[in-house]
């Protein structure tokens, strides 16, 4: 089957920035039903309803390690992908450098103020609902430990990143990689991401950098730029830069694509793709 590229549901979430003067909630309808809804209770291949040839076929881009770990033990990926399908489809959505987020433009719905939660932030700023949640989840757990945890860069327009983006462009970083992702091209353009503490290359190094390695997953957060995979995600290692994920992706990642964000996003965004043209075709 040919690989599926286009985007999935996520204009159904993000508004095009020119018409985006209402947010709504996120709903699901009765033509876009879930994964988790269709394929509850049966056995693998059927609960999904299409043959395992069908499936194997949107396994043939991931690294042969990820493919054995997967089919090593499929019950357990199946039952880890159908707990994180209930989640709408723009929390995974994947962005890269040649993968901008659709329409390019676009803002997430469910945008809220993070002054309203009690986290630690070096300047006003938005993120996602459930993500701002997260990072008070994450945050009270971090200061449990001692640790002082504080977001220093969240939500991000086009404009804004476009701005950014026109002033840094120039710049490389150390690996001759850009300093500052194109407009459409960030993930703090989905409203899921956010910078750490410090923007160092030693912040991995301290103890509040090691208590993200250690702990962030367990509150859904991801390190999306990790420490050589440079020429995968095409930046710069950044040990401060998380994105949420949920908690269950985050056990998915670990679990089965070797807790690299950039792989498990890829075949998640080809999936729904996937899904979408069995569906179509039924
Ligand atoms: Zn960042």
């Amino acid at each position: 089957m040919k690989r599926k590229l286009t985007a999935f549901a996520a204009a159904s979430i993000f508004l095009a920035a020119a018409s985006a003067s209402t947010a709504f909630a996120i709903q699901k309808t009765k033509s876009e039903p879930l994964f988790a809804e269709k394929i509850a209770g049966e056995k693998p291949s059927e609960r999904f309803g299409f043959t395992r040839a069908q499936w194997e076929s949107t396994l043939v881009e991931l690294p042969a390690f990820i493919r054995n770990a997967i089919h090593a033990d499929e019950e357990l990926f199946f039952k880890e992908m159908e707990e994180i399908l209930d989640t709408h489809p723009s929390f995974f959505v994947h962005i890269d450098a040649q993968t901008p987020v659709e329409p390019i433009d676009c803002r997430p719905a469910d945008l809220v103020d993070l002054s309203s939660y009690s986290v630690e932030i070096n300047k006003p700023m938005r993120l996602r609902k459930a993500a701002a949640e997260a990072f008070a989840a994450l945050s009270q757990a971090a200061a449990d430990d001692g640790i002082r945890i504080f977001a220093v860069s969240g939500y991000r327009t086009y404009d804004y990143q476009k701005r950014l983006y026109d002033r840094l462009k120039t710049d490389v970083g150390k690996a001759g990689l850009p300093v500052s992702a194109a407009p459409g091209h960030s993930q703090h353009q989905t409203g899921l991401a956010v910078d750490f503490n410090s923007l160092r290359q030693n912040f991995g190094e301290t103890k509040e950098g090691r208590w993200l390695q250690n702990h962030a997953a367990d509150f859904g957060w991801s390190l999306s730029y990790p420490e050589e995979f440079e020429t995968l995600t095409g930046y710069d290692y950044e040990p401060w830069h998380f994105r949420y994920l949920t908690a269950a992706a985050c056990r998915l990642q670990k679990r089965f694509f070797a807790d690299i964000q950039f792989y498990l996003t890829r075949y998640l965004h080809d999936w729904y793709g996937f899904y979408k043209e069995f569906r179509i075709n039924e």
